[in-house]
């Protein structure tokens, strides 16, 4: 992956989270280019297959794909930054990232995306004004 299409990521996300919205800006830790499909996966190293990502969230999905809803237990791909819209998956609820979707309910859940220092951290940057709104 050369300098210019990291760039083109990290532009095309306006330097934010596709998965979590936090702004690199905002975030101590360097954001990270993502696979949504990973490599193990034989998903490809091109733009569409890419995604930019906080250092938890990446952490955190690792090289999975897909998920346990843990409402229904059935197996649930996770949200696709490429093909799938955030709005119709995930809302908050102050700083909580809450689900509308069983695809929104497991990438909260694999992702952590409601560890409690990551809503703390949003709370605090909510309190001085940064939105989470695209
Ligand atoms: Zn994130």
């Amino acid at each position: 992956m050369d300098n210019a299409l990291r760039e083109f990521i990290k532009k095309r996300a306006n330097y934010c989270c596709e998965y979590c919205r936090m702004s690199q800006d905002s975030d101590i830790l360097p954001f990270q280019i993502d696979h949504i499909i990973s490599l193990k996966h034989h998903g490809s190293s091109e733009a569409t297959n890419l995604t930019l990502s906080c250092y938890s969230c990446n952490a955190h999905k690792g090289p999975n794909i897909a998920g346990i809803d843990v409402k229904t237990g059935g197996v649930t791909r996770l949200f696709h930054p490429r093909r799938d819209q955030w709005d119709k998956h995930f809302l908050w609820e102050g700083a909580y990232l809450l689900d509308s979707t069983a695809i929104g309910r497991t990438t909260i859940d694999v992702l952590s995306i409601n560890l409690l220092e990551r809503v703390e951290l949003r709370r605090t940057l909510m309190a001085i004004g940064i939105s989470f709104e695209a």
